[in-house]
């Protein structure tokens, strides 16, 4: 690794430590010729392919900003976008993948953001599947009611199995 300061072409590790729960390792390095420090971050490269076949680095600063959007005015605080954000990395990353389809990251999206807010996950789900009529507005409004009554289903269950127990 060139020095910064100098250009010197080699420099020498002092230090390693894993950060950003094993995601990464920063390196303190020290310049054999100038004596300078300097610091530098390891990390395996997760490609994003798009549409149009063109790739870009996969960025959580993305996610963040999309899912904000998606976000606006509603009771969403950045915390929760932030969690959702690493939540999705985090399940992309396990694929262990070195590139993604595009599409695969629209859809990681959306069952957190559903899981956060329904109608963020409306208006995400309504540019990511290029929603064109009102019906597929119906169409997804009716899988969530669906998804509501199936997890009422479960907790009126969950209530009586706990009353059978007492
Ligand atoms: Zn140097």
């Amino acid at each position: 690794m060139r020095c910064p300061y100098c250009r010197h072409a080699d420099s020498r590790v002092v230090d390693s430590r894993e950060a950003d729960d094993g995601q990464l390792i920063r390196r303190r390095r020290s310049c054999p010729e100038c004596g300078k420090r300097f610091t530098t971050v390891e990390e395996a490269v997760l490609a994003v392919v798009k549409r149009s076949g063109v790739t870009e680095p996969f960025s959580r600063t993305k996610i963040i900003g999309g899912v904000r959007k998606a976000c606006q005015g509603r009771p969403v605080d950045e915390d929760s976008i932030a969690l959702l954000a690493q939540r999705v990395e985090e399940t992309i990353r396990a694929k262990g993948a070195a590139e993604i389809p595009s599409h695969e990251v629209g859809l990681a999206i959306l069952g957190p953001l559903r899981d956060l807010d329904e109608v963020a996950y409306l208006r995400f789900a309504s540019v990511y599947r290029s929603f064109d009529s009102l019906a597929d507005f119906e169409r997804e409004i009716e899988t969530l009611r669906a998804a509501a009554r199936a997890r009422e289903g479960a907790g009126a269950e969950a209530a009586s199995a706990a009353g059978h127990a007492q």
